[in-house]
């Protein structure tokens, strides 16, 4: 690990140095906005600092419950809870209502929490190909009656790769075959779909998944996760997600500033735009110099695929030398054989970051 100094925008201090910053999942450019670290500031000086107890003992504050309505407003959904983390929400979940007797279909690429969470429930787990519906249906249709519950889990944007699954067709199988669709939205909360509703929004498909869990420390700029759904739902996991029963409220300072930043999300679309604007930017540049990135033309995670692991780690510390900080992922992250740069856009950057990093990437691999 290396530590860094974080302010507003996009430039860090490493070790000294001044690197630009293109590792990170803060798309809309929220982690250092001043207006939420005033909400916080402002619920610190007139709350507690720490929840000092889980949620069902005496954990919940004004703060948290009124979060939890406002998430579920901005997503369209009866309720929603909150979790301590994306990576605790997926566990908590997965674990809660799937068991022995069911059946989870997962995409060979979720993120490694979907997976603990399939393994913890002990559900019989079938890995499908990455976005092949046609694997996925073959899988659903020979499974025929053998399981009570059938679960499809996919992210709604592929943290690695970046490229978003098909909703609206997953949303439709999933009927066919009377099966649960859930969908991890870490890289679509706040930032996909016109108002930042996320991948279903994107997709067409909102009102339709059953269970949506969304992360807040990327896109949102602060730290938690929630689960919205049902509200038979929401009441089921706060009865049997261990990972939400047995752990400590997050600071209610923490749901004041998440409160902040969710309003900023909600009014200030053009970020979302902006952020599309630089993402296609940055793509048309690299194809300049000769190198396509996965997923699509305004895609915010860019992808540069260069295939060895030594070669990644090697490019990744070139380009930091160069002043750039940029993702160098290797297996277990991703398959063995696909180590990439992994480039993420933020509304943060401007025309001479981007330009600055490509002139580097041009130096360091051509
Ligand atoms: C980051 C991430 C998580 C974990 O969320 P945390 O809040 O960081 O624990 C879960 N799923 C996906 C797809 C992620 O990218």
């Amino acid at each position: 690990m290396r530590t860094v100094t974080r302010g507003d925008g996009v430039e860090l201090l490493q070790d000294g140095r001044r690197v630009v910053d293109f590792s990170s999942n803060d798309y809309l450019g929220l982690a250092g906005d001043p207006r939420i670290a005033r909400a916080a500031v402002q619920a610190l000086t007139t709350g507690s600092t720490g929840a000092a107890a889980a949620r069902l003992i005496s954990g919940t504050q004004a703060a948290h419950v009124e979060l939890e309505r406002e998430i579920a407003r901005f997503k369209g959904t009866e309720a929603a809870l909150l979790f301590p983390s994306g990576y605790a929400a997926n566990i908590g979940t997965i674990q809660a209502i799937a068991g022995r007797r069911d059946v989870i279909y997962a995409d060979q690429l979720n993120h490694a929490s979907l997976i603990d969470g399939a393994r913890l429930s002990r559900a019989e787990v079938r890995v499908f190909p990455h976005m092949d519906l046609a694997a996925l249906r073959m899988m659903l249709a020979a499974d025929a009656n053998a399981f009570r519950r059938r679960l499809i889990v996919v992210d709604g944007v592929f943290s690695m790769d970046g490229d978003i699954f098909p909703l609206a067709e997953l949303v439709a199988i999933a009927r066919e075959f009377s099966a649960w669709t859930y969908v991890d939205d870490a890289h679509a909360s706040g930032v996909l779909g016109v108002n930042g509703r996320g991948s279903a929004e994107h997709c067409g498909v909102e009102g339709e998944i059953d269970v949506i869990m969304g992360t807040l420390g990327k896109a949102v700029g602060t730290i938690g996760a929630f689960v919205c759904g049902s509200n038979v739902l929401i009441e089921y996991l706060m009865n049997r997600a261990r990972s939400f029963i047995f752990t400590t409220a997050s600071p209610p300072a923490l749901a004041a500033a998440t409160l902040e930043a969710l309003s900023i999300v909600g009014s200030e679309p053009e970020r979302r735009t902006m952020l599309r604007s630089n993402a296609r930017y940055l793509r048309a540049r690299l194809r300049e110099i000769g190198h396509s990135s996965m997923g699509e033309d305004d895609g915010y995670i860019v992808p540069i695929v260069l295939g060895e692991s030594d070669r990644t780690t090697s490019v990744g510390n070139a380009l930091r030398e160069a002043g750039y900080l940029v993702g160098a992922v290797r297996p277990p992250t991703v398959p063995m054989g696909q180590s990439r740069l992994r480039i993420t856009v933020s509304v943060s950057h401007n025309a001479s970051h981007i330009d600055g990093l490509v002139s580097a990437i041009a130096a360091v691999l051509n």
